[in-house]
Formats: C-alpha cells, structure tokens, sequence
C-alpha cells in the first residue's frame, strides 16, 4: 500500500469530509446571521465522496468524520453514509449540531456511524440561544440522551469563551458525572468570523484545567499519538478533554486532511489554500496528494481568514 506520508513522518490517516457549509444555526464564532452559502450544485456528488474516500483507503485512511456546516441538513446524507459504510474505514463519525439527529438514528446505526460528536456550548437555554441564535437546546439535550440510550459513543464539545459560558464549566462536569458522556472544552481559534472576538473571549485548556483542580483532582487517561485532546477523569467519575489547539499545537502529529463540500482538498484547518480535487481522475488526484503532501505546516499558522463552516470543522 502507498500511504499517504510527509517529510516529517506524518502519515494522513484520517479525513474530515465537510457535506455542506449550511447551518441551522449561526454560532457567533463560526458564522454572521447574514451567511451566504456555495451553490448546491457545487457539492462534490454522492459517487464523488464515495470514489475519493475509497482511493483515499487505498492510500491507508482508517477513520473518515463527517461535519460542515451541519452535516445533517445534506439531502442526500442517508444515501452518502449508505456508500461510505461499504468501504474498509475502521471508524466513521459524525460531528453535529444535534437538532435533526432523531431523523436519523437508524441509517447512522445501519451504516456503522457509531461515534457521534455533538456541539454543545451551553446547557443553559438563555445562553444557548444567546450562542447559537437557535431555541434548540431542549431537543439537542433529547437527542443526545436518545442517541446514548441507543448505544452512541458520544462526545460532547463545548467552545470555552470567557464571560460566555466558562461559568458553566462545573455545570458540564455534572452533566457529564450524570450522563457518563465525555466532555470535551475546545480553545476559541483564530478562524474566520471568531477573529473578531478571539482575544477577548480566548480561555486557554490550562486555565480551565487549574480551575478544576481547585476543586476535584484529574486523573489523566491515556490517549492515542495523534490524539488532538488531554483527557482526564474527576474524582467523581465525570470525563473531561482539552482541545488546545491555540496554546499547545498538535501539528507535529497531525494526521488529518480536509475536504470541503465543493472538493477543495487542505492539508491543514488553518490553511487558507488547497487543491481543487472535482472533477480529477484517480491519477490526477493521486499526483495532487503528493503536492498537498508538501503543504501541511510543520508549525502552527497563527490565524486563518477562511469561514469554519466552509472549510468543514
Ligand atoms: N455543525 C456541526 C457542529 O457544530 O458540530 C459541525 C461543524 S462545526 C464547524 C464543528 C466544530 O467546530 C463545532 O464543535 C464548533 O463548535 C467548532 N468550531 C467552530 N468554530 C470554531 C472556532 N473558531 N474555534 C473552535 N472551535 C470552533
Ligand atoms: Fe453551525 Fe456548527 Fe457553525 Fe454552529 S459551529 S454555526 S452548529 S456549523
């Protein structure tokens, strides 16, 4: 097998497929009210994904997440993971906002999407619509108490903003004590729209981490080399992560690329460019992985213009 490796040993093993850039919500760091969107027309086509994943396989991708936007508005998602699910992924996960999962639990079932990662900034109702511009919490909170009961793995994401929602942070701690859901606080990167407040609003993993330890000792767990969180256990049982991509960058082992919904393979989350990827041959695209091979940073970019949501978070 020709795998997929860079001249400092990082070896692409999983991709993040974006299947949109629309949402049914507008986090305020991910994207304005007056959002526009691409053409549906652009989306890469059901056999596209399919043809471009199975090559990608062939070059030894093991674990494939589907995200946007919100994946879950894709007309087509039901027949696209029906494809997907055939071909060898040890893992295929889902990143969502969580409205519309009661629409799908069974195809994500059939199609072995067992691993969900649902975005939850706040389990307050004031806060959450504050956030996401959307009433939406009590149907995610359904939702996810229905996907654990079915036998999910579901992890929790939360975006850690100061004077938003940090005074929550014991709050997850409980929820997740209750639930037995890991809890993951992701730092405010530097990414298109959340520019705008990133430094104000920025709390770093260590803070968050020295906060909890005034009040519960953290057992770490172990985690695997290309891991991008910390984990730890509380006292009381609760799962807790760290995503620290602003202050303690992963790139050194990163192993991810990133394909937007109208084909534009990146190397990199922070990288504005990539490669066009629609429309190529399987030897074309195998001869523009070589040169996207050369454009995954070796150090961390400080910021990128380039919206999340298009990008595929
Ligand atoms: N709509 C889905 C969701 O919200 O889970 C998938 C796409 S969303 C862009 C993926 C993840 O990126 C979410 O957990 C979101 O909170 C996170 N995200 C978006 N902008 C971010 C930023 N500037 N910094 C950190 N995380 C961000
Ligand atoms: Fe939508 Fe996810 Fe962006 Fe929020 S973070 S606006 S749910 S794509």
């Amino acid at each position: 097998m020709n795998l997929l490796v860079d001249d400092h040993g990082r070896r692409v093993r999983k991709l993040r497929l974006s299947l949109t850039d629309r949402c049914n919500l507008r986090c305020h760091y991910c994207m304005p009210l007056d959002s526009t969107f691409m053409s549906e027309e652009r989306y890469l086509s059901t056999d596209e994904c399919f043809e471009i994943v199975s090559q990608l396989c062939s070059f030894g991708l093991e674990e494939l997440r589907l995200t946007g936007g919100e994946p879950l508005l894709r007309k087509s998602f039901g027949e696209i993971i029906e494809k997907l699910a055939r071909l060898p992924l040890k893992k295929i996960g889902l990143t969502t906002n969580g409205i519309l999962l009661d629409r799908h639990f069974e195809s994500l079932k059939r199609n072995r999407v067992h691993h969900l990662n649902v975005s939850l900034d706040s389990l307050d109702e004031k806060t959450f619509a504050k956030i996401t511009h959307g009433n939406h919490l009590k149907r995610v909170l359904k939702n996810i108490e229905t996907a654990r009961a079915e036998g999910f793995r579901i992890k929790i994401n939360v975006v850690a903003m100061r004077g938003v929602n940090d005074h929550e942070l014991f709050d997850f701690v409980d929820y997740s004590r209750n639930t037995g859901i890991e809890v993951r606080f992701l730092e405010l990167m530097r990414i298109g729209f959340a520019r705008e407040e990133q430094e104000r609003q920025f709390i770093s993993a260590q803070e968050l981490i020295d906060r909890l330890k005034s009040e519960t000792s953290l057992i770490p767990v172990a985690r695997e080399r290309d891991s991008t969180s910390f984990n730890y256990r509380t006292e009381s049982g609760a799962q807790v992560g760290f995503i620290a991509s602003e202050s303690k960058a992963f790139c050194g082992q990163c192993s991810r690329w990133r394909l937007s919904a109208d084909g534009i393979m990146r190397a990199c989350l922070l990288k504005d460019d990539g490669l066009s990827i629609r429309g190529q041959s399987e030897a074309e695209r195998a001869s523009l992985y070589q040169t996207l091979l050369g454009m995954k940073p070796l150090l961390r970019p400080a910021e990128v213009a380039h919206p999340m949501n298009a990008i595929g978070g």
